[in-house]
């Protein structure tokens, strides 16, 4: 309990550390410009909406360069989430910035004219790059063969974003002039600026030198592949808790192109150094992951994630639900219960297309009515042939109130699935009036 207040309190205050950051620039201006309160409606609301979009802008890489402390706080997942919602915020935030002005002289002139002096030419090169930006995110959700691409796009634009942003504002901005403003934007340039290169220049050398070997390649079921991999000689080995995941990046490897990620940690030994992922061939990266071979180098980056049950000490009787590949962090949690003789009772309803789908399952059967963990498996199949004895269409309220007897409000859910199996799941949980820090889910999306 202790520790959940502690994580609660911690969280308030980054959250209040945000805001105050953002609201930094707006303040000061306020404070220190002292013709700021006789200025018009519409001018006030031009200069706000620029002022509070920059320190988000400049924040933004400081959410995406996957900082541990943020992810024990958040866990990545939530903080990628919120940097797409500012990344919404500030978008929005400065098309307010030239409609207000435009406003305050009733003129359309910043929008309709060619001739205007270079440092608002290069303001409006920087919204254009923004609604690319914007464009381009929403964009890959529908076409998600693009995403490499589309991340090589969003890392070029953002850099672009910011450098026009903070020229036209240094060039424009009438209050830039005042120091403690100029210091505010520069100390917030510097740190968007750093954790830009400490994410992508120092973290990726300093990961060249914690390589670890692909010690196996296994096939599981129908085109999925468990990959586990040992440190290189002096490496220091993964520590991991059941249920995170990792980045993984092949480096040189004959079948495989260099790129990154990221993939639950499906074992768990901790009797030896090695770790490993199990992983479905569901796109061009996935679908050559079999031919990589024993010997590869790869890098890894992690563990990343909040989806374990040991991170919530006073939950202790679970319900997990997972769909096809979503199995993963559920194995590592298993295992993991398995080998800390953790007598827990846990339901695990496992939704599957095929009986040639159900990944891990001699060994979800071995565990299954077992002491540690008291593990009930319900295999759940959409489409089963005419010898399936178990359970078949979909995971229901129904379904569940018959495998659990009794106390299902105080059980601790865990869901990881396809996105519409997990919405479906979250809302048949909340239906059993389970509270909401008993359901835990992981998208396997960031
Ligand atoms: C936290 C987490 C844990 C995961 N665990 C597993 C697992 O245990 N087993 C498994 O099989 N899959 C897992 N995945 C999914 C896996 O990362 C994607 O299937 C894989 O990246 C798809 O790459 P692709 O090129 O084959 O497919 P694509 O068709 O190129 O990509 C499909 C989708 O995967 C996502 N994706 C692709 N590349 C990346 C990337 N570099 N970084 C982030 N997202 C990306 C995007 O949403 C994209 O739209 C996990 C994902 C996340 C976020």
């Amino acid at each position: 309990m202790k520790r959940s207040k502690t994580l609660a309190l911690a969280r308030v205050a980054a959250v209040c550390a945000y805001a105050a950051v953002v609201c930094a620039p707006a303040l000061a201006m306020y404070i220190i410009s002292p013709n700021a309160a006789q200025r018009t409606f519409f001018l006030q609301v031009g200069l706000f909406s620029s002022l509070l979009a920059f320190p988000m802008l400049a924040l933004q890489p400081v959410l995406s360069a996957r900082m541990k402390w943020l992810d024990r706080l958040f866990g990545l997942d939530r903080i990628y989430a919120f940097h797409k919602a500012m990344a919404i915020t500030s978008g929005v935030l400065l098309l307010i910035h030239p409609i207000a002005l435009s406003l305050d002289s009733m003129d359309l002139y910043l929008f309709t004219s060619l001739y205007l002096p270079w440092n608002i030419q290069i303001g409006k090169l920087g919204l254009l790059v923004l609604i690319v930006l914007i464009f381009a995110a929403l964009l890959q959700r529908v076409v998600h063969r693009t995403y490499e691409r589309w991340r090589w796009l969003h890392n070029l634009l953002a850099l672009v974003l910011l450098a026009v942003g903070i020229i036209h504002a240094r060039l424009s901005g009438r209050d830039m002039t005042s120091p403690p403003i100029q210091l505010i934007f520069y100390a917030l340039l510097a740190l968007g600026i750093g954790s830009y290169v400490a994410h992508k220049l120092i973290g990726p050398a300093r990961r060249e030198k914690r390589v670890f070997h692909v010690a196996g390649v296994a096939g599981e079921k129908r085109k999925v592949w468990t990959v586990t991999l040992k440190p290189s000689p002096g490496a220091r080995p993964m520590k991991h808790i059941p249920g995170q995941f990792q980045f993984i990046k092949p480096i040189g490897c004959k079948e495989l192109p260099d790129e990154e990620h990221p993939f639950t940690i499906s074992s768990y030994y901790p009797e030896n150094d090695l770790h490993a992922s199990t992983i479905k061939e569901s796109g061009d990266f996935t679908s050559l992951i079999g031919g990589l071979r024993p010997g590869e180098r790869v890098t890894v980056q992690g563990p990343f994630g909040r989806f374990s049950y040991l991170l919530y000490p006073d939950e202790n009787e679970f319900v997990f639900m997972a769909g096809g590949i979503g199995i993963t962090p559920f194995m590592s949690m298993l295992r993991h219960m398995a080998f800390s003789k953790a007598e827990v009772p846990v339901f695990l309803f496992y939704a599957n297309r095929t009986e040639e789908d159900i990944t891990f399952r001699e060994e979800l059967d071995r565990m299954a009515g077992g002491k540690s963990p008291k593990l009930t498996v319900v295999h759940v199949l959409e489409s089963p042939t005419t010898e399936w004895q178990h359970e078949t269409g979909r995971i229901s309220r129904q379904m569940i109130e018959k495998q659990i007897d009794g106390n299902i409000e105080k059980k601790a859910f865990y869901v990881c699935g396809p996105p519409p199996m997990m919405r479906k799941m979250i809302e048949i949980t909340r239906t059993f009036g389970v509270p909401r820090r008993h359901i835990h889910w992981e998208r396997f999306a960031l």
